[in-house]
């Protein structure tokens, strides 16, 4: 390092123009790719981009996601590991199919088939890509380094035949099956949603909770009213059976003069019961239904009687349950078993059927209000009160949903849920109890993936259908055009055109035409590790290089989303989960701790962030702000904090080195251990931050890692720097070699976090270098470890800490010297002179030295509360021991009572510290800092002289003078004390102020007077 050449670097400090230089000079360098090259040979470390969907304008959460996703693939790559990184953007889906209904004003579905499939589909292809811009104008901005140029698109046919690919894998196992069943639906949407889904869209709402009479009409109680609660009236009129427990014990009571039948536990207290039955005994016996809206002849023999079900509980409700088989899926299970039609009197679109009286037309849960009037006029309402509780809501319209029976398209998870429960257990998950927690739960509750949905912006279902119901799963164009005996190679796999290809079908040769639906876009998405290479049709090695991922991060909403996907359709297909560590994220808040929606118009704009404090201030707070899990608030102070405390302290460190290296020109320090103290120290304490960053990356701790680089910036500026000065203004080698080093590493640790700034910095250190991106992640090994030195140097700072709130205490002003300070404490016998030099020159004392002489007066009584209860009537004779025994040793005292030795420490004892006068003291966990407070002439005046080097410093700034100008000074004071002071101090103040001439007596140009010590002084710049 002997020859060393350093840039300048800017007065002005804008960090936002910095970045704009950085982003130019990647560009010019091409610094992205070369950092791959330069791994190329290193080991793989797999990362998986989960696509967003760009048709809306990226936020504040997308910022948070790309800067995880940048972090960790940066530190592995200094570290020498080869990280791919594919950008990729979620193209189909609902989302993209609203916001197109929106544009052209559509309200329904049959609004889109009469615009046409073609065309509609045609302009969610240009909308799902319309905001990609502004979204890479982001990434690039905020300097996420992903593979922009070649990103994946979920709607590209290359794609689209992978997921037939993995879907046909899926059906050749007979896991893809379609049925009929009860399936949560966006009656908006038109299409069911699949659980996961469900689970992203739970809102709290308030629906009435009704307890519905229904009269028996036979059986052992009849005449009598079963009592039937449900918080859905709106499906009464669907009502076919009661369902009661088999072995539950049911009452006949009186209550207010009628008859009813409730579960034994769940009868109202006021009820006289009357008979007691279990619900096998009850079963069969029939009732009159509640509303009959829906014409008679739709039910089959077993209607409008009580049957069993396991199902049925005792825990709430009545114990009696309404069935309705379109609306719930055991009731459905039930009506199957009895033979049960399921009647279905609300259309695909949620409303009543027009022809239904009473209710028709109406949206389903509209029809509530109704139907119970109607109740309360027939006189079957037996109770009616609001009932709030979570209710689920379309995760995209917001429309509430409707459980519905409805023919569809399932994967059967619950058949591989072991393999996924174990594909969990194998996941390293951040934070670690999501893997039991949210995630294991919902895997033990696993449900059969709701694959299908009715729309028509997807990836189409590829199953066709003959008229015998023989099925044909295809896997690619390829095998389209064998079994349809046409080249299909180059047919847009899309609806409407892949719906008008048919073929004669292979089992009986009637035509097979395509099933309707499209897939799940979660399916999408979770097919990613190998459709972005169209695998296995196109780049299997590819996909085969990089399978599994070892790392991938979203919001933690996406748990039950995208991280559920990717395991899953992982397992299907290959048998083992796509990714081995997955890091969830917390939401992004606003100051106030608010989630940002555009109702409360506190959305931020990510562009202006970058434009007011940089993308580095933006990535530290999210990166540090708190562990990645945690909400995070965003917001001008805790930015323009992270500037200054973190960026700018760190910006000026490494000026302080230029703007002395430049006064003084480069040569290098003598070996590490021949520095000064404090140089030791920084290289050792440095050696601990890299170990400790090293360990919190490694670990996915981003806030543990900030939280250590923070520290140490702090220690490196307002302990090493401040403490150092002189030694820089001097140019001494050790010290310009040791800060150097010490930027040098630092600024490697930083870079993954704040790119931009570090790299500035970094090609400013060494005016020659390339890239910090293509550096080394440094070695802790390469540093001097310390441990003694380091834990000396914080003790060393507790003493000065606690010798400043000494002289605070007593008023004791900073720059007056003292003779000395006297410390006790632990190991102080240790700390060498050139540490104890530091403590002299911080507390402003000429000496320090170890606690010799008692400078406390210890008095030590019994504690009567403690010692009282012990030793009883021997307690007045214990006192007088103690008195006669003198002072407590480190805190404890030896008696002798009645030939006993007794020793007494803690709360034994009371002691009270009165320092000797002339000495002020203070005393914090065993150790002290005693200050001498006498003052000789000496003292004094050198007190004096610097009060006035302090004064004509702050004169030089005000004049706006540079560091290095120099001046001359003239004085005269009315003070006899301070006029000799600075006769005796001419040099110090010489030195100090940079004065080549210092002059008793009046000078030229402007007088400045400083009442304080009825000094006057002339300054004139030389
Ligand atoms: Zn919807
Ligand atoms: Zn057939």
């Amino acid at each position: 390092m002997n020859e060393r050449a350093f840039a300048p670097l800017p007065a002005d400090i804008d960090l936002p123009a910095v970045e704009r230089e950085i982003l130019a000079r990647w560009k010019a360098a091409d610094v992205f790719r070369r950092s791959l090259e330069r791994t190329a040979d290193g080991p793989r470390w797999g990362f998986f981009e989960g696509p967003p969907t760009a048709n809306g304008k990226p936020g504040a959460h997308h910022v948070e996601a790309r800067v995880f996703k940048d972090l960790f693939p940066r530190f592995k790559t200094m570290k020498g590991h080869h990280v791919e990184r594919r950008a990729g953007w979620d193209c189909h889906g609902l989302p993209v199919e609203l916001a197109v209904e929106k544009e052209l004003g559509f309200t329904k579905k049959q609004d889109i088939e009469a615009y046409g499939i073609a065309e509609f589909n045609a302009r969610c292809r240009e909308s799902a890509l319309r905001n990609v811009a502004d979204f890479a104008a982001m990434t690039e901005r905020m300097g996420y380094w992903v593979d922009l140029d070649n990103a994946y698109l979920t709607m590209a046919p290359s794609y689209v035949e992978s997921v037939w690919w993995s879907l046909k894998q899926i059906f050749d196992k007979g896991l893809l099956v379609e049925d009929h069943r009860v399936t949560p639906y966006c009656p908006r949407d038109e299409t069911p949603l699949s659980d996961h889904e469900v689970a992203q869209g739970y809102q709290d709402d308030v629906d009435p909770s009704v307890t519905v009479r229904f009269p028996l009409t036979s059986g052992p109680w009849a005449g009598a009213n079963l009592l039937a609660w449900t918080t859905t009236p709106w499906t009464l009129p669907s009502n076919t059976a009661v369902a009661v427990h088999p072995e539950a014990t049911y009452v006949l009571a009186e209550l207010d003069g009628e008859r009813i039948v409730t579960a034994e536990p769940l009868l109202p207290e006021k009820a006289q019961p009357l008979e007691r039955l279990s619900g096998r005994e009850l079963a069969g016996s029939t009732y009159q239904r509640p509303l009959d809206l829906v014409p008679l002849s739709s039910f089959g023999d077993d209607a409008f009687t009580v049957l069993t079900a396991d199902y049925v509980t005792t825990d709430s409700g009545t114990g009696i349950v309404h069935l309705s088989p379109a609306f719930g899926a055991e009731d459905l299970a039930v009506a199957r078993e009895h033979g049960l039609p399921v009647v279905n009197p609300i259309g695909v679109d949620g409303h009543f059927l027009a022809e239904v009286p009473l209710v028709g037309g109406r949206f389903f849960r509209d029809a509530n209000e109704s139907v119970i009037a109607e109740l309360e006029a027939r006189g079957l309402l037996a109770a009616h009160e609001p009932y709030p509780h979570s209710y689920p809501h379309c995760w995209r319209c917001g429309t509430a949903l409707i459980y519905y029976a409805l023919p569809s398209w399932f994967i059967r998870t619950t058949a591989i849920k072991d393999r996924l429960v174990a594909e969990n257990e194998a996941t390293d998950w951040h934070p670690a109890h999501i893997k039991h927690g949210r995630y294991g739960a919902w895997l033990n509750n696993n449900v059969d993936w709701a694959l299908s949905r009715n729309r028509f912006w997807g990836t189409p279902l590829p199953i066709w259908r003959c008229a015998e119901d023989h099925l044909t799963c295809v896997g690619s164009l390829r095998e389209l055009s064998t079994v349809a005996g046409q080249d299909l190679k180059d047919l847009d796999p899309h609806r409407p055109f892949v719906d008008k290809i048919s073929f004669p079908c292979p089992d009986c040769g009637g035509e097979a035409r395509r099933v309707p639906q499209v897939v799940d876009v979660w399916y999408d998405s979770g097919s990613m590790p190998f459709a972005q290479w169209g695998a296995p049709h196109r780049d299997v090695e590819q996909f085969e290089a990089s399978y599994p991922a070892q790392y991938i991060c979203e919001g933690i909403d996406q748990t039950r989303g995208w991280f559920y996907s990717m395991m899953t359709v992982g397992t299907l297909v290959f048998d083992k989960s796509s990714y081995e560590t997955v890091l969830c994220l917390g939401l992004i808040l606003d100051a106030e701790g608010r989630k940002m929606s555009k109702h409360l118009g506190n959305i931020l704009d990510p562009f202006e962030l970058f434009d007011r404090y940089g993308a580095d201030a933006v990535r530290w707070l999210m990166l540090a702000g708190g562990s990645p899990w945690v909400d995070r608030r965003v917001g001008d102070d805790a930015l323009s904090e992270i500037v200054r405390k973190v960026l700018l302290t760190y910006w000026n460190a490494a000026s302080f080195l230029l703007r002395y290296a430049d006064l003084a020109g480069w040569r290098p320090g003598r070996p590490v251990t021949e520095r000064h103290v404090l140089d030791r120290w920084l290289l050792a304490e440095l050696h601990g931050v890299v170990a400790d960053v090293d360990a919190a990356l490694e670990d996915f701790d981003s806030a543990g890692a900030g939280r250590r680089l923070a520290a140490f910036i702090d220690d490196l500026s307002n302990w090493y720097i401040r403490r150092s000065r002189r030694r820089f203004w001097q140019a001494e080698p050790s010290a310009m070699a040791t800060l150097l080093e010490t930027l040098d590493v630092l600024t490697r640790l930083l870079a993954p976090f704040v790119p931009f700034v570090t790299d500035y910095l970094w090609q400013h250190l060494h005016a020659d270098a390339d890239s910090v991106h293509l550096a080394s992640w440094p070695s802790a090994a390469d540093l001097p470890d310390d441990p003694a030195l380091v834990a000396q140097m914080r003790q060393v700072r507790d003493l000065v800490e606690l010798g400043r709130s000494t002289r605070a205490a007593n008023k004791i002003r900073t720059r007056q010297p003292l003779a000395r300070a006297m410390v006790h404490a632990p190991g102080f016998a240790e700390i060498g002179p050139d540490l104890r030099q530091q403590i002299a020159e911080e507390l402003n004392v000429r000496t320090v030295e170890p606690m010799t002489t008692d400078l406390v007066k210890v008095t030590v009584k019994p504690n009567f509360r403690v010692l009282g209860k012990r030793f009883g009537p021997r307690m007045r004779r214990l006192a007088q021991a103690i008195a006669a025994a003198g002072a407590p040793v480190d805190g404890t005292l030896t008696v002798t009572l009645d030939g006993e030795t007794i020793t007494l420490g803690g709360d034994d004892l009371v002691l009270t510290e009165q320092p000797r006068a002339g000495w002020a003291v203070t005393t914090v966990n065993g150790t002290s800092v005693a200050l001498d407070l006498e003052l000789d002439e000496e003292l004094t005046q050198s007190g004096l002289a610097r009060d006035a080097v302090r004064l004509v410093q702050d004169t030089r700034k005000g004049m706006g003078l540079a560091i290095a100008d120099r001046i001359r000074l003239w004085w005269t004071s009315d003070r006899p004390e301070v006029a000799a002071a600075l006769r005796t101090h001419r040099e110090l103040l010489a030195d100090e102020v940079l004065a080549v001439e210092v002059a008793e007596g009046t000078g030229d140009g402007d007088p400045v007077s400083f009442a304080e010590l009825g000094l006057t002084v002339w300054l004139a710049p030389v």
